[in-house]
């Protein structure tokens, strides 16, 4: 052994021993805190109630509030939806105080893409392809969220969906198993810091959700059932919840699907089997909102028996359902749990709490100070702005209308074009919505005194009053006595014209178009996700006004623009950008910033396509994806089976060329190692970032594999002409998959090595396996 392996495996004895010594300290802790709690203490710490002003009841005359009794009775294991420092202190301190045992609370809350200064929506995040950038914005929301008091965030969500009808499609990282893995890690990195060592300042527990398979609802429509062959799971849907494992994930969300009619809240196979047994998952698990309770719905059982199947199953925490507390003690009493499953659990809880350092200082994360100084901050603003720049995707630019000249006049026009309110997207509950930068805000300070711009609403968001009432409440709610903005106001004539007499006035129109924040996320599956009829109309209004019309589109899903990307000659996809939106939007439209997203789903070219993914599999009858009408084909009669838009697409304001792939060796044995290269080149006027894609085909498996996998990307920055070689390495490792009989392997043979911009333009190499 030479003396850098000595060292390094000296450091790595060094490492267990102090692990094993905390590990010891932790067990002797535990072991007596628990020798101490009576048998309802122990269902206490399995109990996770939310926590809003209107479900805690106010405190009257100096009571304690009837929430805040219950955490003194030590029913209560942890809390979430709170969110300020202050408030936080007050809870934990009657929980260390007023308990018997003094026993801390968790504090729980989604934050998704941000606390108070917004991110884009994960999806958005994953079209930059930029795992440092997710990271940083993981770490920043850790930041700001761990000095307001929270310890415990319900991200990342992992789950891989393929149907743009789902709401939820925004919360993840789009539809392949492998960008998606890596994002996890990335994220559960940013939260719970490199190491998993949450007693360092600002780290906060991640949980990883929605575990498993809700991204494949079926028909796209929430909460519905989920129902694949384990062979299909294990290599399309689980990846990304082993990787953010593999990272050292703290704890798991159980989902709200079923999957072989079982569901997942007390489904043994996926919580204990193969969460557990097969990837060693140490820390605990929590169910979805209400999802214990939701199994009485699923038909499985009354309270009774589904609490104590989700236990049994591998449930620790019993989210707002109070299922655990209200039944696990005479469930115990009856036979049908033992003390040994409440103990595990109630151990579970225990750990966390001490491993983020809570029976220490439990108020370790409530700093009103720093609060008070650093919650949307100017400097994490210009984070989220850099963030939002790499996470917008150009879908069409002809003849180069972008970037605009600064200057003349412009006229954003659409019912998102000054929407501040929806900038941050879906889950971004404690957002500073209406301090987010609106389009026409970002635009008029871009501008300054270079030019005029105008703005005008021209449609409503949606054609039923009712329905954008409520998507202009919370989470699409209107709870009685909330303000809510006034819709459908003004006539659709009189808005139509207000737009086209400004129109008429511009030299270029800026359609702000799509959805707002409530039309995606849980709870808003579309049955058709497109440009709603309203501003359909007006957009095709200010096409035929004759002016160049530039689509800004908002949207947490991919949306159907079949006749937007005819008749439009420029579309930039923002998503929702977050909290620097509109400056963020102007720096590309004004060429300040080169777009660089590229698309981490496939756009459909109607809905009837959906679900479409690029990674599909041949089928016995392949269908050439532009040849319209061939019968007996696996295809439609009345449309081609090419997206609109592929995966991995997205335009910069240069252009990129390829070389050739070269393999440094055309075969590759199984234990070895090969490189596949290719030179790209900036052949464009402007400096930019691209982004590498590799792809593999296995072109003889045993079992069916996809017609493309991707297996690694790069991205990378390259100034106007200039070029470079990008390599990847590549092993068995990335050939694998799991066979029929669920086996992870690389079966011997040939294989396509694929190198492109996008999912579809790619070049070949040929390796072959030995
Ligand atoms: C959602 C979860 C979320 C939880 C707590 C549920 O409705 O499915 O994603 O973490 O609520 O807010």
């Amino acid at each position: 052994m030479n003396r850098r392996y000595c060292s390094i495996a000296f450091l790595l004895l060094v490492f267990l021993q102090v692990n094993a010594q905390t590990d010891k300290q932790m067990n002797t802790f535990i072991d007596k805190l628990m020798s101490q709690m009576t048998l309802e203490e122990k269902i206490g710490q399995l109990n996770l109630p939310v926590s809003s002003s209107f479900i805690a009841g106010e405190r009257k005359d100096g009571e304690l509030s009837p929430l805040e009794q219950r955490i003194a009775k030590g029913e209560i294991g942890g809390l979430f939806g709170m969110k300020g420092a202050k408030q936080i202190r007050e809870k934990q301190q009657i929980a260390v105080e007023k308990s018997r045992l003094h026993i801390p609370l968790l504090f729980g809350l989604d934050v998704i893409h941000g606390y108070e200064t917004t991110f884009p929506i994960p999806l958005a995040l994953s079209t930059s392809w930029n795992m440092e950038l997710i990271e940083r914005e993981a770490r920043t929301s850790a930041i700001e969220a761990s000095i307001d008091g929270i310890n415990w965030v319900y991200s990342p969500m992992v789950d891989i969906c393929r149907d743009a009808r789902w709401g939820r499609i925004a919360e993840g990282a789009g539809e392949d198993p492998f960008l998606c893995s890596e994002m996890a890690k990335a994220l559960v990195r940013g939260y719970q810091g490199k190491n998993n060592n949450y007693t360092v300042e600002n780290t906060v527990m991640a949980c990883v959700k929605h575990y498993a398979l809700y991204g494949a609802a079926e028909a796209g429509r929430d909460y519905n059932t989920v129902d694949m062959s384990r062979q299909r799971m294990m290599n399309e849907y689980m990846l990304p919840y082993k990787a953010a494992c593999e990272q050292g994930a703290g704890s798991y969300m159980a989902s709200f699907n079923e999957f072989e009619g079982i569901p997942a809240t007390a489904n043994k196979y996926l919580l204990d089997d193969i969460l557990r047994k097969q990837w060693g998952f140490k820390g605990f698990i929590v169910s979805d909102y209400t999802g214990v309770q939701e199994m009485v719905n699923h038909g499985i059982g009354d309270l009774k028996t589904v609490s104590a199947r989700a236990l049994d199953a591998g449930v620790d925490m019993d989210m707002v359902s109070e299922g655990f507390l209200k039944t696990l003690k005479q469930s115990l009493a009856e036979g049908k749990i033992t003390q040994a499953q409440i103990d595990r659990a109630c151990r579970r809880i225990l750990e966390a709490k001490y491993k983020l350092g809570l029976f220490s200082d439990p108020y370790r994360f409530c700093n009103e100070d720093r609060a008070s100084k650093e919650l949307f901050s100017v400097q994490n603003r210009t984070i989220a702005r850099e963030t939002a720049d790499e996470c917008q995707v150009l879908l069409k630019n002809d003849k180069n209308l972008l970037p605009l000249k600064k200057g003349g006049n412009i006229a954003v026009i659409g019912p998102l074009g000054d929407a501040s309110d929806d900038m941050p997207g879906c889950w971004a509950i404690t957002g500073k919505g209406g301090q987010s930068v609106s389009l026409y805000q970002g635009i008029k300070a871009a501008l300054g005194s270079d030019g005029s711009v105008k703005y005008a609403k021209g449609s409503d968001l949606v054609a039923d009053s009712v329905l954008e009432t409520k998507l202009n409440g919370m989470m699409g709610f209107v709870i009685p006595g909330m303000k809510v903005k006034k819709v459908h106001d003004r006539k659709p004539e009189e808005l139509l014209k207000e737009a086209l007499d400004i129109a008429a006035g511009s030299d270029v129109i800026i359609a702000a178009l799509g959805e707002n924040a409530n039309m995606n996320g849980e709870g808003a599956s579309r049955s058709i996700p497109d440009i709603p009829e309203p501003q359909k109309e007006l957009l095709k209004a200010l096409v035929s006004s004759g002016k160049p019309v530039v689509l800004v589109l908002f949207t947490g899903r991919p949306l159907i623009l079949t006749w937007e990307n005819e008749h439009v000659p420029a579309i930039l996809n923002a998503w929702f950008p977050g909290s620097e939106a509109g400056t963020s939007i102007a720096g590309i439209l004004f060429g300040d910033v080169n777009p660089s997203g590229r698309l981490t789903t496939t756009f459909p070219r109607n809905a009837g396509q959906i679900p479409i993914f690029y990674n599909h599999k041949n089928t016995g009858r392949p269908h050439g994806e532009t040849e319209p009408y061939a019968r007996f084909r696996s295809n439609y009669i009345d449309v081609i089976n090419a997206p609109l838009y592929p995966f991995g697409y997205g335009l910069s304001y240069t252009s990129f060329e390829y070389g050739d792939v070269i393999l440094s060796s055309r075969e590759m044995e199984m234990n070895g190692k090969v490189k596949a290269t290719v030179r790209v080149t900036n052949s464009g006027l402007r400096d930019g970032k691209e982004t590498v894609q590799l792809y593999i085909h296995d072109i003889y498996s045993t079992s069916t594999r996809p017609v493309r996998e991707l297996k690694a990307f790069r991205k990378i920055k390259l100034k106007a002409g200039e070029s470079t070689e990008v390599a990847f390495d590549l092993t068995a490792n990335d050939l694998k998959y799991y066979n029929h009989e669920l086996a992870y392997i690389c079966e011997p043979g040939d294989f396509e090595i694929l190198i492109g911009p996008d999912s579809q333009n790619v070049k070949k190499g040929l390796l072959t396996v030995k």
